[in-house]
């Protein structure tokens, strides 16, 4: 029955990994928790289920555009479905009632709001309810990333109606977001359906941010021609002043924030929807509910607030399963930015909440460990190196040995009793003449002054690398403790490295030299440009890391015809050479 409604209603052969199982909660009347990646399915167990049921489901949704895409899909397949919120008319909100009165409706969409008005819950009683559908659950978490006021009124439905069974949805949510939705809704001992985190058609990157990026993105976005993607951006105006930079620049993109009117939005929104429009240059007021598959790259100019935000943000490319990319430019200054709109926020501990996710996120685009293990620890999911799917899996860093600096920073944390934070102790290893260290009698300590060499910025990177290796982890008030693996550096059984660029890059990042622009064929870089995307699409890597756009610059200036020649171009390497030498020989030789 249900692979025949599978197929019939929804013309799909299989059901997805943890679809059915979902769906089997559903007929059965419990109470369901699904945290299903976006793309995986989710509408599926609650749209399946209501086609084998007589009555109507009623589906809470945080957005409008939200509701009227699902209605209208809905529609399409001839499923009768409505919805009713603040913006219709008397006469529209008229006609739902009538059909939800004569039992005409399979899905009834309401904004949470609604609930609040007793008339809306009247009519509820009235008709037949299959179960309750709670659709981007985590916004009723104030620990999750959207949180909507609205929706702590969904609490009251199981005091409403104690019958029905709520099933809810939500692509990211971790532990302490899952049992506070539990809580607030007051599931009773609901099914908990989690799904693998891991998007492995995502190509995750992080680059710092040099200057406006604007080089940066330009460069993103030649390799991209073509394709559709979002920017997304931390203003409004930036989200102008981009857009239309982009413009002049030879790229079709439109803004999109909430400042602007509600049909223009509406209009941009559509153009991009309808390939009309390739890029959208947006604050995060663009994403909920965009149904469009074929997203092939997202890019953030700027630090998201969490890593749930840039989870589900990067989560809208490639939900048709192709080959997607995700670039994050960032730099230092994005967190004192963030901190400085959390000022306004009263209410410490959640300050505090909030901080701590912007630290994570930091720490994630700095980290050298794959991405997409990232991604999924933070969501506490388990994740081996992706290998292939991510920069830092796939590219080659130099290395720098930083043993003996490792062993500086852990000695120094156990001799100060590993009760202080990271500021205290680098403090201490740079021989700081700071008050409170001399009274406490740092300067006695034998690692007092031992690490002067390094700038705090630097010693500020070794910590980062020491959380990322599990020698250190964040105790009470910020201190920093050693771990059990910390005793293997300390007895030097273990070699400690850091890419080399993180230390360089403090230096390097303010001084950047402007390139000068080389004269090459114009022609055989196109060529050369056909060949790299035709290898990048054959092996699934992005483009720029078979060569960059300088190096094919190079090569069509240059213009080598052996290996020899090849080799010596800037940019080309043995290695490089030995995996796509001669496939661009060719071309030179033609
Ligand atoms: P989510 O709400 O989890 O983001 P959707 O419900 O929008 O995901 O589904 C994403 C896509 O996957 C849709 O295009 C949908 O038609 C498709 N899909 C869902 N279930 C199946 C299935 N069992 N087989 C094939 N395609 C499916
Ligand atoms: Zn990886």
């Amino acid at each position: 029955m249900k692979h025949q409604v599978l197929k019939d209603i929804f013309g799909h052969n299989a059901f997805r990994e943890l679809q059915e199982e979902a769906i089997d909660a559903v007929l059965n009347q419990e109470d369901l928790l699904m945290i299903l990646p976006t793309g995986g399915g989710k509408s599926l167990v609650y749209q399946l289920p209501t086609m084998m049921m007589d009555g109507v489901t009623v589906v809470i949704s945080p957005l409008i555009a939200l509701m009227q895409d699902q209605v209208a899909s809905l529609q399409a397949q001839n499923i009768p479905a409505a919805m009713l919120n603040s913006m219709q008319s008397f006469a529209q909100t008229h006609e739902v009632i009538e059909q939800l009165l004569n039992n005409q409706l399979k899905f009834l969409y309401i904004a949470p709001e609604r609930l609040n008005n007793q008339n809306t819950l009247e009519l509820l009683q009235q008709i037949p309810i299959n179960f309750f559908v709670i659709d981007e659950a985590h916004c009723i978490s104030q620990w999750g990333h959207e949180f909507r006021s609205d929706y702590r009124l969904l609490g009251m439905l199981k005091h409403h109606f104690p019958t029905k069974s709520i099933a809810a949805f939500t692509a990211t949510a971790t532990h302490h977001v899952t049992s506070d939705i539990i809580q607030q809704l007051n599931l009773q001992n609901p099914r908990i359906i989690k799904g693998k985190i891991y998007r492995q058609n995502i190509f995750i990157a992080t680059q710092r941010r040099i200057g406006n990026a604007q080089t940066q993105l330009k460069n993103f976005l030649n390799l991209h021609k073509n394709e559709s993607g979002i920017i997304y951006v931390s203003s409004r105006k930036k989200a102008e002043s981009l857009s239309s930079y982009l413009n002049q620049h030879g790229f079709t993109t439109l803004p999109y924030h909430a400042g602007l009117p509600p049909h223009t939005r509406e209009h941009n929104f559509k153009l991009f929807v309808n390939d009309k429009v390739q890029i959208m240059v947006a604050t995060i007021a663009f994403g909920m509910g965009i149904d469009k598959a074929d997203i092939r790259f997202v890019v953030h100019l700027s630090l998201p607030k969490s890593l749930e935000n840039y989870y589900q943000e990067i989560g809208r490319a490639g939900r048709d399963g192709e080959r997607s990319e995700a670039l994050l430019l960032f730099n230092a200054g994005d967190l004192a930015q963030h901190k400085h709109h959390l000022s306004e926020i009263t209410d410490e501990t959640y300050k505090k909440h909030l901080q701590a996710k912007i630290t994570q996120i930091y720490r994630y685009a700095t980290s050298e460990i794959c991405f997409h293990k990232q991604i999924a620890e933070y969501f506490e999911d388990s994740l081996e190196p992706c290998g292939s799917h991510c920069q830092n899996c796939l590219s080659e860093f130099e290395q720098k040995e930083i043993t003996k600096e490792m062993q500086m920073l852990l000695s120094a944390i156990y001799k100060t009793n590993q009760i202080f934070g990271k500021n205290y102790i680098i403090d201490v290893l740079r021989g700081s003449q700071d008050q409170k260290l001399l009274q406490n009698g740092a300067d006695k300590l034998s690692v007092y002054g031992i690490g002067k060499e390094l700038s705090k910025k630097e010693w500020f990177v070794i910590v980062e690398r020491s959380l990322e290796l599990g020698f250190v982890t964040i105790g009470e008030f910020q201190s920093l403790k050693l771990t059990q693996e910390a005793t293997k550096v300390l007895r030097s059984k273990l070699q400690v490295t850091i890419r080399s660029q993180r230390l360089s890059e403090l230096e390097k990042q303010k001084a950047r030299v402007v390139q000068e622009e080389i004269t090459y064929d114009k022609d055989l870089f196109e060529k050369l440009r056909a060949k790299r995307r035709e290898l990048a699409d054959e092996l699934g890597v992005p483009a720029y890391l078979i060569f960059s756009d300088k190096t094919l610059k190079n090569l069509a200036a240059a213009m080598p015809s052996n290996k020899e020649e090849m080799l010596e171009v800037s940019g080309v390497g043995m290695k490089k050479y030995e995996q796509y030498g001669e496939e661009f020989l060719e071309i030179l030789n033609l």
